[in-house]
């Protein structure tokens, strides 16, 4: 039914197994590129205290596929 039967992560072709919604578009990704955002966001939080799906900053990479960049928030003590 769908294009994305494959983890849309720049140079993946595994099954996508994961949804993402962010609002703006929704991100297929296999299990190893979610858990590697997984934690990512997780590292993020730690650091300035909380991080959110907005914080994501997606680019595309071409032939439908993208690359997931967070956000910094450059507040620092
Ligand atoms: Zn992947």
């Amino acid at each position: 039914m769908s294009d994305h039967a494959i983890c849309m992560y720049d140079k993946c072709s595994r099954p996508s197994q994961v949804i993402i919604e962010t609002g703006k578009m929704q991100i297929w990704l296999c299990r190893e590129h979610f858990s590697q955002l997984a934690y990512r966001m997780a590292r993020a939080a730690e650091n300035r205290g909380s991080v959110s799906l907005r914080d994501l900053r997606v680019v595309e990479a071409g032939d439908g596929k993208i690359r997931i960049f967070i956000r910094r928030q450059a507040k620092k003590k």
